[in-house]
């Protein structure tokens, strides 16, 4: 009985976890070809409508030009 309770505390930790490395995998950075400034998934910026540039790595934004958004560090 005490294994299920400790297999259910665990398992929604797990898949989360889980959830949010794939998610980190899948989305990249977001670079505004205005402002030349790129940001993380999280950000309320990401999206925005000149953020159009995609970047896999953060080196490879900072490589061409871009800097981190002040607000989301990426
Ligand atoms: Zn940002």
């Amino acid at each position: 009985m005490k294994k299920m309770m400790l297999l259910i505390t665990i398992l929604p930790i797990v898949s989360a976890l889980l959830f949010v490395s794939l998610t980190v995998a899948a989305d990249s950075y977001h670079g505004d070809l205005k402002s030349k400034i790129f940001h993380n998934a999280d950000c309320p910026n990401f999206n925005c409508e000149s953020c159009v540039e995609i970047f896999e790595t953060r080196d490879d934004a900072i490589k061409i030009g871009y800097r981190p958004c002040k607000k989301c560090k990426p």
